[in-house]
C-alpha cells in the first residue's frame, strides 16, 4: 500500500510539471506557443552537471488566457548550486548591452522573498479579477544568475547560466505572445529596495532628473509605457502622478510608493535625503514598450517592510493585489 501511494505522489507530480533540462529551449512559431503552454501548468527548466547534479533554476506557470498581465520574479531565488559559477563584481562585460537599461552594475545581493511576494500576488489577484496572471520565477540565486542584466553580466559566462538567462527570457516572450492574444498587455518585474526611509519605487524608465521636468510628456518615448501613451490610454503625466497612476494606486492602500501624486520627484531630497532611486532595468527595457509592441513593462521595488515578514505580507498583498486590479482596471479593460 505505502509503495502504491509513493508510486502515485510521484505520478502525480511527473503530471504537475513538465520539465526541460540541458539544452536550450526551442524557438517557437505563435501557433505553437499557443498549443504548447496550458494555464495553471508549471514549466520547469532544469540545469546540471556531468554528474547528474541538478537544480530548479527557472520556472513559468502561464496564466488564465484572458489575462494580460504578467508577473516576473529575477531576484527571488535562492538556490546556489555548487556547478554554476559564482559571479564575481571583476567581471567585464563582453557585449555592449547598452540599450537595455541598467545592465552595467554589479550585485550578488537577493531581493529577499520577492519570489514569494510574486506568487502570493498571483494567487491574490487570482482571487480578486477570476483571472491568473502569467508568472516567471528565476529560482537560482542572484550570485549564480542575476537575471535583471545582458546575459554576459547575468551569466559571466557560465554555460549553464546562460542557458537559464535564455530560459527566463524565452518564457517571458511565450507569456507575450500569450498575453498579446488579447491584443495588449503589462509585465510587472518584482523587485526589492532597502532604501531608507522606506519606500516602494515604481520604475518606468524615466531617469531622476526628468522628473523635474513640466512636461514629462516629451519623456514617453524612452519609457516602457510607451503604448500605453501612444495609443492614447494615458498620458506620461497620468502615469507618473495621476488618480491611476501605480505609485498613487500603492500609496492610496497605504503603501508608501513613488512616483506618484503625493510625491511626483522620486529623488525630491526632502524627504529622501539619500537621492536613490531604481528606475527600471534590463527586463522592464527588453519586455516593455520603450522599442515598439503592445506589452508594456512596469518594475516595482517593494520596501522591506511590505515583503520581509511572512505573518504580515499576506495582508500587504491584498493592498498590493488591490492596486495592480485598480490599474489594469483603468488602463488594460
Ligand atoms: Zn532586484
Amino acid at each position: 500500500m505505502y509503495k502504491k501511494i509513493t508510486y502515485l505522489i510521484v505520478c502525480l507530480f511527473a503530471i504537475a510539471s513538465i520539465n526541460q533540462s540541458a539544452k536550450a529551449l526551442p524557438t517557437l512559431s505563435v501557433q505553437d506557443t499557443i498549443l504548447r503552454y496550458v494555464p495553471g501548468q508549471r514549466y520547469i527548466f532544469k540545469v546540471s552537471d556531468s554528474s547528474g547534479a541538478y537544480a530548479t533554476a527557472i520556472e513559468y506557470i502561464p496564466g488564465d488566457s484572458k489575462s494580460k498581465l504578467i508577473l516576473t520574479s529575477p531576484h527571488g531565488g535562492n538556490l546556489k548550486p555548487e556547478f554554476i559559477r559564482t559571479r564575481t563584481k571583476d567581471y567585464v562585460a563582453t557585449q555592449d548591452e547598452k540599450d537595455y537599461g541598467d545592465t552595467e552594475s554589479f550585485s550578488a545581493v537577493s531581493d529577499s522573498k520577492t519570489l514569494e511576494l510574486t506568487m502570493e500576488l498571483a494567487d491574490e489577484i487570482k482571487r480578486l479579477t477570476g483571472l491568473r496572471p502569467h508568472v516567471v520565477l528565476n529560482h537560482l540565486h542572484r550570485s549564480k544568475l542575476d537575471a535583471n542584466r545582458g546575459m554576459s553580466l547575468a551569466a559571466q559566462g557560465d554555460r549553464n547560466a546562460e542557458l537559464a538567462w535564455k530560459a527566463f527570457h524565452q518564457y517571458i516572450d511565450a507569456a507575450r505572445v500569450l498575453v498579446l492574444k488579447n491584443g495588449e498587455g503589462l509585465l510587472l518585474d518584482i523587485h526589492g529596495n532597502a532604501h531608507r526611509p522606506q519606500r516602494t519605487e515604481v520604475g518606468l524608465l524615466l531617469k531622476a532628473k526628468d522628473f523635474l521636468s513640466d512636461n514629462l510628456e516629451q519623456y514617453a518615448d524612452q519609457s516602457s509605457v510607451k503604448a500605453l501613451v501612444k495609443g492614447g490610454k494615458a498620458t506620461m503625466t497620468d502615469l507618473v502622478k495621476g488618480k491611476y497612476a501605480l505609485g498613487t494606486l500603492l500609496s492610496d492602500e497605504q503603501i508608501l510608493a513613488v512616483p506618484g501624486r503625493s510625491i511626483p520627484n522620486p529623488t525630491d531630497k526632502t524627504v529622501f535625503p539619500d537621492g536613490k532611486y531604481f528606475n527600471g532595468g534590463y527586463n522592464t527595457a527588453r519586455h516593455g514598450s520603450k522599442f515598439g509592441g503592445l506589452l508594456s513593462a512596469i518594475q516595482l521595488e517593494f520596501n522591506s517592510d511590505v515583503r520581509m515578514d511572512d505573518r504580515k505580507r499576506p495582508e500587504y498583498v491584498k493592498h498590493i493585489a488591490k492596486a495592480i486590479h485598480q490599474f489594469m482596471d483603468k488602463y488594460y479593460n
